[in-house]
């Protein structure tokens, strides 16, 4: 039997699975670039960026550990040169790590039968969970918080436990968390990286390509290998962490990446694994005095959230994309491609990500998908934006966190409820408001904020949904006390945005 390995964008690790399958034998590898795979939708040309050179520069890494390997540049598709690769080293059985994303799993099923040899999928080990482990806990429960998830992946792994109990006494630090931002806030820079000669080729080769693409790449400045993944991760916990908990929430202008550890690109991809970030967290508490409500309110992002997110998108129906419980069909606005809006906040956030790629969670959560939520556009055409504009962004993450947790499309799988908010949301957690041309207080009125009569807005198209949400009954109290005329100009504002 000859194997041959083929590695994915997203598997650019020498601990991944198919190829720890054969160690210590060398056997041929292949990494393909495939054109044909970036017209489904116009990406980000950082995140293209990212991709190809992470994975020139993990080929360079192979063969320098002695590995026969075969790279692939701008291939129209991925099957030609596979099997191509395939017949010239005879290889008989061709193993690759389970991708990560359902679409392409599929895709390669369906490419079975063109392949002149068997397929074997060795099991993802890029997650903490395995599908059939997140099954076995998901199984019988009537409902999947995420707080009991993470619980459970605390104990599993003995994460700050002593003697089976959470170190501190608590499971969750989070109400020390969460503050807003004060003025003069003095935040650290991100740890940067000049483009050497292979990122600089690739940025050469994004440029000229004559596919729709977005974003500005000329600032492209992220990590491309582990070494340098492990930099970012070493500035992180040795600079960052101990700020993390206490703003982490919080947006202010021009100050794009603050105590966030922008490692989910590398994560990802498998230049991180997330274990290695979470005891290196860990160990940062104990060996550091780094304060436990930082320290925990990480560590949950990653071993809660990411890994609860992977669980689920593997546990849900394969019709979960495609759900839309408001039934919201507005087409997303073209301020999302550009920034150009007159509302700061959006156009705040969607300039920082047209310029990085990168948005932290809250102006994801509370700014781009709480206004498409609560103007009611498309779940399905929200998902492709920012599936497209992200550089952290796979199928596998998009789908919980936008269908799910950003729009509750889902009908509450997720979420006990949805993430919907107006300016008073925004005002307080950022510094957006102070230079926007609309009246952060106002609902009514020739200034009165898009957030603030949307928000309303949503609440009362969809009263009736809304109630069985227990959580909702307070606010769904204070639309009940609101003046009809009032009411009835909120309806006619939101309607007359669309047109
Ligand atoms: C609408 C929406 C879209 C999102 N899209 C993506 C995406 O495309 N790719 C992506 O990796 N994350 C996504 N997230 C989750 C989260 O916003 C990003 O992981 C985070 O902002 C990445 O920045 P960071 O590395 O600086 O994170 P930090 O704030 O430093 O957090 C640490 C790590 O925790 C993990 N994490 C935290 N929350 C989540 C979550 N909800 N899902 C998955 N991982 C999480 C990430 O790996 C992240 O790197 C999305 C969240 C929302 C609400
Ligand atoms: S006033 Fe409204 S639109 Fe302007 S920044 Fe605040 S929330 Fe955003």
């Amino acid at each position: 039997m000859t194997v041959g390995i083929w590695i994915l964008g997203d598997q650019l690790s020498q601990k991944q699975a198919a190829l720890t399958s054969c160690h210590p034998e060398k056997v041929p590898v292949i990494l393909i670039e495939s054109l044909e795979h970036i017209r489904t939708r116009p990406y980000h040309r950082q995140k293209l960026v990212l991709i190809w050179s992470a994975m020139r520069h993990f080929a360079e890494e192979l063969r320098q550990q002695g590995y026969p390997v075969t790279y692939e540049v701008a291939a129209a598709d991925f099957q030609k040169p596979l099997i191509a690769w395939l017949k010239a080293n005879h290889i008989t059985e061709l193993r690759v790590m389970q991708p990560a994303d359902r679409p392409f799993r599929q895709f390669i099923m369906a490419m079975q039968s063109q392949l002149p040899c068997s397929i074997q999928i060795i099991p993802n080990n890029h997650f903490l969970w395995s599908t059939s482990d997140f099954q076995k806990w998901a199984n019988g429960k009537k409902s999947l918080l995420l707080e009991s998830f993470y619980r459970e992946g605390r104990k599993r792994l003995q994460i700050l436990m002593v003697d089976n109990q959470p170190v501190g006494g608590e499971w969750n630090y989070d109400k020390q968390n969460r503050q807003p931002p004060p003025r003069n806030l003095i935040t650290p820079q991100p740890k940067v990286f000049p483009a050497d000669e292979i990122t600089q080729a690739v940025i050469h080769q994004v440029k000229s390509l004559d596919i729709p693409t977005f974003g500005e790449i000329n600032n492209f400045n992220w990590a491309v290998t582990r070494n340098q993944a492990l930099a970012v991760l070493a500035d992180f916990i040795d600079g960052k962490l101990a700020q993390f908990g206490p703003y982490q929430d919080a947006m202010v202008t021009g100050e794009n990446t603050m105590w966030h550890s922008l490692i989910s690109p590398y994560l990802n991809i498998g230049l991180l694994h997330p274990l290695e970030v979470i005891q290196a967290a860990e160990t940062a508490y104990y060996q550091q005095q780094i304060p436990l409500n930082s320290v925990e309110g990480f560590i949950r992002q990653i071993l809660g959230w990411r890994e609860y997110m992977y669980g689920l998108y593997n546990y849900v129906d394969s019709d979960y994309p495609q759900q839309n419980y408001f039934q919201h069909h507005q087409p997303l606005p073209e301020f999302f491609w550009t920034g150009k809006t007159k509302m700061n906040c959006l156009h705040q956030v969607l300039k920082q990500t047209i310029n990085t790629g990168y948005a932290h969670h809250i102006q994801r959560l509370m700014v781009l998908s709480n206004f498409a939520l609560i103007a009611g556009i498309s779940p399905q055409a929200v998902e492709n934006w920012f599936h497209a504009a992200f550089i952290d962004a796979y199928d596998w993450v998009m789908q919980t966190n936008v269908i799910g947790m950003g729009l509750f499309a889902d009908g509450g799988i997720l979420a006990s409820k949805p993430y919907a908010a107006s300016a008073n949301y925004i005002h307080n957690m950022s510094d957006y408001c102070r230079n926007c041309s609309y009246d952060r207080k106002s609902r009514t009125g020739s200034q009165a904020c898009p957030f603030n009569y949307f928000y309303w807005d949503f609440l009362d198209r969809h009263r009736d949904k809304l109630t069985k949400q227990g959580r909702m009954s307070f606010i769904l109290k204070n639309l009940d006390k609101m003046p009809e005329t009032e009411l009835a100009e909120i309806r006619d504002r939101a309607q007359k945005w669309h047109e």
